[in-house]
């Protein structure tokens, strides 16, 4: 089918703890927590690369990238998303925009935003205009609330 298009939705969270860096879409930000996880823990890009995997139904992070493997052990999660950028292209697709929402109660991202933005292009192959970043904070409740956790949700279009 000439001009299909196809949209997917990625979550993700992770625990923050002392001791771990806090990356977001690739960008390490000073803050005295960080995320923790198997890989790099990067939830931004986590949640963006399920987005993009759902959209072209190919699964999901968790079956190609398995945290009970240890070639995944600190995975830098940049590489995942090449990786995954990869296989949709190698499926006929190519990627039109994405979109991510970062919630955090602390840091303020809002000096970030671009930064991660034209990251998150320049892997995915697109514009920066084809990147939306966005932050917000869970108003205090909740494990996002408490500084407990970290989360994203991201959305893909890809067409083809
Ligand atoms: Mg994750």
């Amino acid at each position: 089918m000439k001009g299909e298009m196809r949209v997917g939705y990625g979550y993700d969270l992770h625990r923050l703890v002392q001791g771990h860096r806090l990356l977001l879409c690739g960008l390490e930000i000073e803050h005295e927590k960080g995320s923790a996880g198997h890989s790099d823990a990067d939830v931004a890009l986590h949640a963006l690369i399920d987005a993009l995997l759902g959209a072209a139904a190919l699964g999901d992070i968790g079956r190609l990238f398995p945290d009970t493997d240890p070639q995944y052990k600190d995975a830098d999660s940049i590489e995942l998303l090449r990786q995954v950028v990869q296989l949709i292209t190698d499926n006929g697709w190519q990627v039109g925009n994405v979109d991510i929402t970062i919630i955090a109660e602390r840091p303020r991202l809002a000096p970030h935003i671009n930064t991660m933005r034209s990251k998150v292009a320049e892997n995915l192959g697109i514009l920066i205009e084809q990147v939306s970043v966005k932050a917000k904070t869970n108003e205090r409740v909740d494990a996002i609330g408490r500084e407990e956790a970290i989360a994203a949700h991201a959305i893909a279009l890809i067409n083809r």
